[in-house]
């Protein structure tokens, strides 16, 4: 699975955003907290989900237009609370297994999960807001 490529919003440099790591990305030149944002499939699901941000897993598929709906909202979220949430991107068309697991029927479905459990569900495509509050309670849930 290729890693993803970001520039840093803070000083433009390019970075590769790993699929896993023990805290956060932050910028080499700068030390700005990146938006972490990656995607994963069957064999790397719980590698990617094995972190100590809370996640969002993006079930979404490339048919499927509600799920063209969220993407940039879960883009917007993932620079605002860069260092604090990591969002999953994984196609359920190629990650058969992990679908089954979550049971991924209706999609888009949106998984958020602390420390590798799911702590809140969403299906459909959601307003923004709605979202960002549901995030939001996750987060606030760890105090
Ligand atoms: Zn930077």
């Amino acid at each position: 699975m290729a890693s993803n490529v970001i520039a840093c919003p803070s000083c433009g440099t390019k970075n590769r955003l790993p699929l896993a790591a023990s805290g956060h990305p932050r910028c080499p030149s700068c030390k700005t907290d990146l938006p972490w944002l990656v995607d994963a499939g069957d064999a790397d699901f719980d590698s990617a989900v094995d972190t100590k941000t809370i996640v969002v897993v993006d079930l979404w598929a490339p048919w499927c237009g509600p799920c063209r709906m969220i993407a940039p909202v879960l883009e917007t979220l993932s620079r605002e609370l860069a260092g604090r949430l990591k969002v999953v991107k994984v196609n359920v068309d190629e990650a058969p297994a992990t679908a089954q697991r979550y049971k991924a029927m209706s999609i888009p479905m949106l998984l958020i999960m602390d420390r590798g459990q799911v702590v809140d569900t969403l299906i459909g495509a959601q307003p923004a807001p709605m979202l960002r509050a549901r995030i939001q309670g996750a987060l606030d849930r760890r105090g």
